[in-house]
């Protein structure tokens, strides 16, 4: 039988313990060492080792950076992980045609970066971004803050280079700004979290930067109060181009790791920002100002682009955070309708109350999608078994409210038992038929999204 030695040149792979320890986990907190790490620098080395892997019944996981929270990229037992970090190539920069065409590699931030120097940017912007990898983002279909006025990554991938798991090769897309011929493979591809294909190449939309922004804070005395005046903006008519909450664990959290002032006698705070014309965004800013006085918020303006950084900077750290409060947080992302915001936070405070378990949360408010921090010590079993019964409360009370059970984290490994709480039987099937279409041997990704394949 080849090895990869016979298909791979040296320093493209390792088989080090080392090596294997710094692979195997992501930040779901799992972990479990591959048999082997590659570093693939080319498709064609995808091809070959795809081909490889297909003949030799070896599983293989794709990695982008590991920021994944819900066990996407964790390997299984005697895999390959399979890392982009040497495909990191911004390959065209098109501002012409709105597009961008990039190796999986690339971290999200260094786009931003080359972008903003043209003037342009790419819309979907993880919290992570500093970190994560459009690879990753594409898997996961990221989301972002922006989310709200420009969408997530869906929107904006155009095409997809990818290898399948025996090591053929597809496009998917176009790179115009329609068409309509066959099935749309490229939709399918987002979000599939690394089980139907190795994606190599992508070409990204992107958009023109807003004139200016506006940045705006307001503190409000109840998760309620913040919670209505995030539909009532959407309601009046007015699409900001974030609008994020933080309640006041998490302003303590925030405090404790990044010492930034946060206000800790209030209950919950709004991060919201407008961008677009000048003039336009100053009279959006008003009427938000408006609003939130009207459910009692003390609003606040970020004078220039320094406070505004660290507004962005505090909110960016929010997750880690928390972790100086709590050993343990079990992290739900569920999403809303936005009208329904509010009952969803006063439903979870009912929750945390009722169990006397205290659950953090902040997140994309002004799309109705909030991540919910049950906070517990994995050490203590009785207090960890505790908290993991509110996970099913929580997407209950989700589902309950017309939601989702993951509005950008994905399925994985942590989500896959609750998966059939949303969907059902039938399309849980039409679902495996998919995957077991492109991956009839089940070696790309195994044991993630379905439930029952545990394979650990
Ligand atoms: C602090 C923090 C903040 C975060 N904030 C956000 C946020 O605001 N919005 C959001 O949506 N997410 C957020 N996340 C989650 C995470 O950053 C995203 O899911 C991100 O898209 C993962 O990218 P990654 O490169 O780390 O991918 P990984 O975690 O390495 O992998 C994620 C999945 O993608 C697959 N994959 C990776 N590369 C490829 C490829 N080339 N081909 C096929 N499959 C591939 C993997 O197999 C895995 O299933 C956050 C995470 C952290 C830790």
């Amino acid at each position: 039988m080849k090895s990869l030695k016979d298909i791979l040149v040296d320093g493209s792979f390792s088989m080090d313990k080392e090596d294997l320890l710094c692979y195997g986990y992501d930040a779901s907190g799992i972990d479990m060492a591959p048999a082997a790490v590659v570093w693939p620098k080319s498709t064609m080395d995808i091809c070959k080792l795809m081909q490889f892997a297909w003949q030799n019944d070896i599983k293989v996981i794709p990695r982008g950076a590991g920021t994944g929270l819900t066990g996407g990229a964790v390997p299984v037992a005697d895999s390959i992980l399979l890392s982009f970090e040497k495909m990191n190539n911004i390959i065209e920069i098109d501002t012409r045609n709105l597009n961008v065409v990039v190796e999986p590699g690339v971290i999200n931030g260094d786009l931003q970066r080359a972008l903003g120097q043209e003037r342009y940017f790419y819309p979907p912007d993880p919290a992570s971004l500093n970190t994560c990898t459009i690879g990753g983002n594409v898997a996961e279909n990221a989301g972002g803050p922006r989310a709200l006025k420009y969408g997530v990554t869906r929107d904006y991938v155009m095409q997809i280079e990818a290898v399948l798991p025996d090591g053929k090769l597809i496009q998917t897309g176009v790179q115009t700004k329609k068409s309509v011929v066959g099935y749309d493979l490229t939709r399918l591809l987002v979000g599939s979290e690394g089980t139907l294909a190795v994606i190599t190449k992508i070409r990204l939309k992107v958009l023109p930067m807003p004139e200016s922004v506006i940045t705006i804070l307001s503190a409000f005395g109840s998760l309620e109060q913040a919670g209505k005046t995030v539909s009532r903006i959407i309601a009046d008519g007015i699409i900001p181009a974030t609008m994020e909450l933080m309640d006041r664990m998490t302003l303590v959290a925030v405090n404790k790791y990044k010492n930034v002032g946060f206000p800790e006698d209030i209950e919950a705070m709004l991060l919201i920002e407008i961008d677009g014309n000048s003039r336009a965004i100053q009279a959006d800013a008003d009427k938000v100002a408006n609003i939130c006085n009207g459910f009692q918020g003390k609003v606040k303006i970020a004078e220039d682009s320094a406070s505004r950084e660290l507004l962005w900077e505090a909110r960016r750290a929010v997750s880690p955070a928390l972790y100086k409060i709590s050993p343990t947080k079990i992290n739900e992302d569920v999403v809303v309708p936005v009208t329904k915001v509010s009952e969803l936070l006063t439903g979870l405070q009912g929750i945390s109350e009722a169990h006397s378990v205290p659950i953090a949360c902040f997140g994309h408010a002004g799309d109705g999608n909030i991540h919910v921090n049950i906070m517990t010590d994995k050490n203590d079993k009785k207090k960890y078994d505790e908290a993991e019964k509110l996970v099913r409360k929580t997407f209950k009370l989700t589902l309950d409210l017309g939601g989702s059970i993951s509005g950008e984290h994905g399925i994985g490994l942590t989500k896959s038992k609750y998966i059939d709480m949303e969907l059902h039987s039938v399309t849980l099937d039409i679902m495996r038929g998919i995957k077991k279409l492109f991956d009839t041997k089940n070696i790309l990704n195994p044991g993630k999204i379905f439930p029952g394949t545990d394979v650990h």
